[in-house]
């Protein structure tokens, strides 16, 4: 599937738009149209009710150390900027990014990659040609290798012709991994040497609370949602009657002012994000991270992600955050990445008791095994932390400890996008005459459809339209579904399945004798008659909603 004919789609049938469209857009911020927002709401709810609402804390899941509560929070957006003192955030949470003085772009350091080509570069004004050795760049495409030809071409003022008399040395390589910048050809420069050295970037917005706001008014838009759970941990185990182990979840905008905000709505500026804190006690929470991390990758095979493009990745010892005991990411691999190349939907991390306990203490360092609390030249506590007891008490063991926590944390948009590219499917159905055409189909799992049923009377007279609106009022009570009077059937049935509705309704002539409606199925194209009384029930079980 080429991403373009996606992003098409997603406009044409509103899925998605670009932010503020009628004024040119805004990079990395989309909008949810009329069919994005009830997709990623079912996204969402799929989620909330398969994490928290439907999960039975009496009974042992499989593979989990022990029967488990789940509760929910809703936190505010901006918090106390502390916080994000205590959290690491405010001094930590940055990329390197490097300015390109020549075309005036900024890049974040690590995607732009490269290689080393020499050839000779046509001389102006009737000079000869010379012989130079420089290290081309692009940014990461689905094609890196055709992308730096053609860079390269530009670059040596060469025709496609040519490309045989380029020498290409090394791996495509990050140029991160460079010592320095002066044979770099910028991805948009047309001469070597034009990068600037890689700069640290805030990922937070700032905000100023208040009309007079100065400086110690500034505060920050959540980059995650997990810092609200865990300076409410002391409020949720104090007024309700949780013990751990326990999950808290929470769904809600995270913004981060992205570098190079790309692909879609895979990297945006503002974004919703699904996460869980789970509690645990420290004996335990090995076990407890290999349960959420199978768990959550079973989650996405329920919801129709089946295939070899969704994977399980163990980071390794020298990826993990400096707090992570264990850290896994499940990718998938989205059609605008580089063959073999995933992106990250969730990352399950085992955290140790760093956040509790950085919000107990202060921002903490790692120092040889242990965490620390990082320290001015005087001795003060560099960010001071609540001071607060969030430590927990188990009144059966008699034993008092601060948690340690597992959080798998999912991004709704990338979750959203990863549906939205697994279920494009293209195949072939007959037409109205019975005519082989292309057919587009969104073939999502009957959970996630944004519409389950439509229902068409077949022409508008003879009573049926009567019968239709009767149906679709009984079926609308239940499920998202959809009327269509209007066009040729064999039209409407594509125009449903263009938007992945799993049953199309239609109400003909054998409906006013003998009260029998035909139901199509999206998928095998299949139509079956049946009575129209039973088709609510027929529905339910098929959907199996
Ligand atoms: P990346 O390495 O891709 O920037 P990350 O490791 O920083 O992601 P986390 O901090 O672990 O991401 O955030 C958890 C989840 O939130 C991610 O798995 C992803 O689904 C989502 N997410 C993070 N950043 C973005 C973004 N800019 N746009 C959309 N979703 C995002």
């Amino acid at each position: 599937m080429e991403m373009e004919q996606l992003v098409a789609l997603c406009k044409r049938r509103g899925f998605l738009f670009q932010s503020s469209e009628i004024y040119g857009g805004l990079n990395g911020f989309w909008d949810y149209g009329p069919l994005g927002v009830l997709l990623k709401r079912n996204v969402k709810d799929a989620w909330w009710n398969d994490m928290v609402t439907a999960h039975n804390e009496l009974l042992v899941p499989k593979n989990a150390p022990s029967s488990y509560e789940m509760t929910g929070l809703d936190c505010t957006i901006i918090m106390h900027p502390q916080v994000w003192k205590c959290s690491g955030h405010y001094d930590l949470f940055h990329d390197f990014m490097v300015d390109c003085r020549e075309s005036k772009k900024r890049y974040r350091y690590d995607h732009i990659l490269g290689r080393k080509v020499t050839g000779t570069k046509r001389g102006e004004g009737g000079e000869p040609g010379r012989e130079m050795s420089v290290f081309i760049t692009t940014m990461e495409t689905e094609n890196t290798q055709d992308a730096l030809n053609e860079a390269a071409l530009k670059f040596f003022g060469l025709r496609k012709k040519d490309i045989e008399t380029l020498k290409w040395e090394g791996e495509i390589q990050s140029v991160s991994k460079l010592n320095g910048f002066d044979n770099v050809v910028g991805p948009d420069a047309k001469n070597p040497g034009t990068l600037t050295e890689p700069r640290e970037f805030n990922l937070m917005f700032k905000t100023v609370l208040g009309a007079l706001g100065g400086e110690d008014d500034a505060t920050f838009l959540r980059p995650e949602t997990a810092q609200g759970i865990f300076v409410n941990f002391k409020n949720v185990c104090d007024s309700t009657r949780v013990r751990v182990p326990f999950g808290i979840a929470q769904i809600g905008k995270s913004f981060r002012n992205e570098i190079t905000p790309r692909n879609f709505t895979f990297r945006s500026r503002e974004f919703e994000q699904m996460e869980i804190e789970f509690f645990c006690h420290p004996s335990q929470s090995a076990d407890w991270y290999k349960f959420w991390r199978d768990r959550r990758y079973s989650w996405y095979t329920e919801m129709g992600l089946a295939g070899d493009r969704l994977r399980l990745r163990e980071h390794d010892a020298d990826e993990l955050s400096h707090y992570s005991v264990g850290t896994a990411d499940i990718e998938y691999q989205f059609p605008f990445l580089p063959p073999g190349e995933f992106g990250e939907l969730e990352g399950i991390a085992h955290r140790g008791d760093f956040d509790l306990r950085s919000h107990i203490e202060g921002k903490l360092v790692r120092d040889g095994q242990r965490l620390v609390v990082e320290k001015l030249p005087n001795g003060q506590p560099k960010h001071r932390g609540s001071g607060k007891d969030l430590s927990y008490y188990d009144d059966i063991s008699k034993e008092r400890y601060i948690p340690h926590v597992i959080e798998p944390s999912a991004g709704a948009d990338r979750a959203t996008l990863a549906f939205l590219c697994e279920a494009y499917q293209v195949d072939t159905a007959p037409d109205d005459k019975g005519n082989p055409q292309e057919r587009t189909y969104l073939k999502f799992h009957p959970r996630l459809a944004p519409i389950k049923a439509a229902v068409f009377p077949l022409v508008k007279k003879d009573g049926m339209p009567e019968i239709a609106t009767e149906i679709y009022g009984e079926l609308k009570k239940r499920f998202s579904t959809f009327y269509d009077d209007k066009g040729a059937v064999g039209r409407r049935y594509r125009r449903q399945d263009e938007i992945g509705t799993p049953y199309c309704i239609t109400v003909d002539g054998q409906t006013v004798q003998d009260g029998t409606v035909t139901i199509r199925d999206r998928d095998s194209l299949k139509q079956e008659r049946v009575k129209k009384d039973e088709i609510v029930a027929v529905l339910n079980e098929r959907l199996g909603i």
